[in-house]
């Protein structure tokens, strides 16, 4: 605390992302990076945009993004996406910030799950914007009704993850429809940040109804969480919203590098598929295996499992795959504080995982487990 900290900043509370710690020998399972390299294109991309003596560098990159939110537009085509449908952003968190302040400040409550993305009431927090946290299920499933049955003068809007992080659990495309039907006079977001991994987009609903903005990463499933690339894609209504914010805030949120990149990893379309069914492959493997050896594994539609053993305290478990260099997250929070959240990495580093878990739970520890 300092008396030179504005009020705004004594009363933050930010979010706490992932570590990244600096040893190599780690297996990594804690942020939900893609295992795999990026598209080999996207290397050369970078190199061709710097030039020879990065002269590039010298000037301004393009403040709109243009031939980004084209290729944006062009790949999502089947669902009749515009350049004027497209909003960029240094990866979605900021596309993120940028919707709570432009489409979800408003004199009523912000309704999204009790257990969800925890970057969500930080934004809150930040732009003063009221919210309620609606519980999911016993079994982490997000029921609709909860959502529908509100009366929609007392809702300032609703956002939530499809799947939803950090269950993985994914909602039908019906009952985001019938959503966006019950508010039509409200924002609702859909973050799809692990769509790619086995849930339907809800872009496919964005021509009829001009409430609705999904969100998408190049974080997750193009392997480009250091390049820092998010969008939205909604009705020029909103997007206009969002640029408006955006150029009250910072012109060129998008290097030259990282637009190039993000147009070359979008080109190469067979390695995108390639990679995301490994990993799915991957993740239903892994779930078996952790049945196997006794962990209840909620369904996941992302490149990630959330599971719990009945016998064995998760902190424990957790500091346990540490000492065997494996990291994984765990939520220090009502509901899931008996859960871990492991990615899906290579089958190497999966294997790897599940030989620690047995060890982990084998007779030698079993004493100290929790009661
Ligand atoms: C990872 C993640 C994001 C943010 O991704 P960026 O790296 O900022 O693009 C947004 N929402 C959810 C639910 C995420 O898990």
């Amino acid at each position: 605390m300092s008396s030179y900290w504005s009020r705004i900043v004594r009363d933050l509370v930010p979010y706490t992302p992932g570590e990244q710690p600096g040893l190599a020998r780690l297996i990594k399972l804690n942020t939900n990076e893609n295992p795999y390299p990026p598209a080999p294109g996207v290397v050369a991309a970078i190199h061709a945009e710097l030039g020879a003596a990065g002269d590039s560098l010298r000037r301004y990159p393009d403040p709109e993004g243009g031939a980004l939110k084209a290729a944006i537009a062009h790949y999502h085509r089947q669902f009749s996406v515009t350049r004027e449908q497209v909003f960029l952003g240094n990866g979605s968190d900021e596309v993120l910030a940028h919707v709570f302040c432009a489409l979800l400040k408003h004199d009523r409550p912000l309704l999204f799950p009790d257990i969800t993305y925890g970057f969500y009431p930080v934004y809150c927090k930040l732009y003063d914007i009221t919210f309620e946290r609606v519980p999911l299920a016993e079994d982490f499933s997000l029921r609709i009704e909860d959502y529908l049955e509100r009366d929609p003068a007392r809702v300032g809007g609703v956002i939530f993850p499809n799947p939803n992080a950090p269950t993985g659990r994914a909602l039908a495309l019906d009952a985001i429809r019938a959503l966006l039907r019950a508010h039509p006079r409200r924002v609702v977001v859909i973050d799809e940040a692990y769509v790619d991994f086995g849930a339907e987009s809800a872009l496919a609903l964005v021509r009829e109804h001009s409430n609705l903005l999904v969100t998408q990463t190049f974080s997750k499933s193009r392997s480009l969480a250091g390049l820092r690339v998010g969008f939205a894609i909604g009705q020029p209504e909103l997007i206009t919203g969002l640029e408006r914010v955006k150029n009250s805030f910072n012109s060129y949120p998008l290097n030259r590098l990282t637009q190039a990149g993000a147009i070359a990893a979008l080109a190469d379309r067979a390695y995108f598929e390639r990679t995301r069914a490994d990993i799915m492959q991957s993740r239903e493997e892994l779930a078996r295996q952790l049945d196997v050896l006794g962990f209840e594994v909620t369904p996941s539609a992302a490149n990630f499992l959330f599971i719990r053993h009945p016998g064995y305290d998760a902190t424990l478990l957790a500091r346990h795959l540490r000492e065997l260099h494996i990291i994984v997250r765990h939520f220090r929070q009502p509901r899931i504080s008996d859960h871990l959240r492991v990615s899906v990495g290579t089958p190497e580093e999966c294997a790897a995982l599940v030989s620690a878990l047995q060890y982990a739970i084998s007779p030698t520890h079993r004493k100290e487990a929790a009661p």
